[in-house]
C-alpha cells in the first residue's frame, strides 16, 4: 500500500505480564455514570430510576501512556483543567446487540485512566447545546495505565478508586458506585454502535473532580490493580 504521507503509528497500550501490546481502536467515554459526581456537576438525580447511560468519544491519538511519570502538556484554550480518575475496559472482541450476560466474555482486561477535561469548554458547550468535543477530546486528554488481563485480574466490580494530587486525596470513590455496571454499559454502546477488539470504555468518574495546573503531580490507584502518575507541564 502506498501512501500520500506515512500513516500515523497504531496507537497501543502495554499489557502487564505480556510482550505484545493491545491496540487502540477507539475510545469511548460513559458520562456522568456515579451519583455523587452527576450531584456535584449539577445534574438532578432522578428518582425514578437512573437515566440512560450516554457516551461521549475521545480520538484514538489523544491516548497517553508509558512507564514511569507521564507529562501532560496544559491545553491550550482553558483556565479550568479538570482531572476524571475512572477504571477503562479494554475490549479483546466485538459486537452488535451484545446482551448484559455475554459482555463479560468481550473484556480483555482493565486499565485506570484520567479523562481529562477542559471544564470551561464543556461548560459553555452545555450552555448552548453544542458538542462536547473541544471540552473532552483534545490533544492529550486520555491518560491511561497499562491494561491488566480479566485472566489476572478477574472483573472488578467494586474497589478504591482513588487519585490524589500533589500528595492530597481529591478523589476517593468505589468502583461499586458505579450507576451503570461494566455489562450494562457495553451492552447499551453495543445497541448503538457495533463494538470491536481495541475499543476502550472509559467508565466515569466518582465525585472530587477538579483543577490542575502545571507542576502538579497526579497518582491514581484501582484498589491493587493498577496506577498512574502524571505531571502536567
Ligand atoms: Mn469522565
Amino acid at each position: 500500500m502506498n501512501y500520500v504521507f506515512p500513516p500515523f503509528p497504531q496507537p497501543s497500550l502495554a499489557v502487564a505480564g505480556n510482550s505484545a501490546r493491545f491496540p487502540i481502536r477507539r475510545i469511548f467515554c460513559v458520562g456522568r455514570n456515579y451519583a455523587d459526581h452527576a450531584r456535584e456537576m449539577g445534574a438532578v438525580d432522578q428518582a425514578s430510576g437512573m437515566e440512560p447511560p450516554f457516551f461521549f468519544m475521545k480520538p484514538t491519538d489523544a491516548m497517553v501512556s508509558g512507564d514511569g511519570e507521564l507529562p501532560v502538556s496544559y491545553p491550550p484554550c482553558t483556565q479550568n483543567l479538570h482531572h476524571e480518575v475512572e477504571m477503562v475496559v479494554a475490549l479483546g472482541a466485538g459486537g452488535a446487540n451484545v446482551t448484559i450476560d455475554a459482555a463479560p466474555s468481550l473484556i480483555f482486561g482493565y486499565a485506570i485512566g484520567l479523562d481529562l477535561t477542559r471544564r470551561d469548554l464543556q461548560a459553555r458547550a452545555k450552555e448552548k447545546g453544542h458538542p462536547w468535543d473541544m471540552g473532552k477530546g483534545f490533544d492529550q486528554s486520555a491518560v491511561c495505565s497499562e491494561i491488566h488481563p480479566v485472566t489476572s485480574v478477574g472483573h472488578p466490580a467494586n474497589g478504591r478508586l482513588c487519585l490524589t494530587v500533589n500528595g492530597r486525596i481529591r478523589q476517593d470513590g468505589d468502583l461499586a458506585g458505579m450507576g451503570w455496571k461494566v455489562p450494562e454499559i457495553i451492552a447499551n454502546l453495543s445497541s448503538l454502535v457495533c463494538l470491536a477488539a481495541g475499543d476502550l470504555i472509559y467508565t466515569g468518574t466518582p465525585a472530587g473532580v477538579g483543577a490542575v495546573v502545571p507542576g502538579d503531580v497526579l497518582e491514581a490507584t484501582l484498589t491493587t490493580i493498577a496506577s498512574l502518575r502524571v505531571r502536567i507541564v
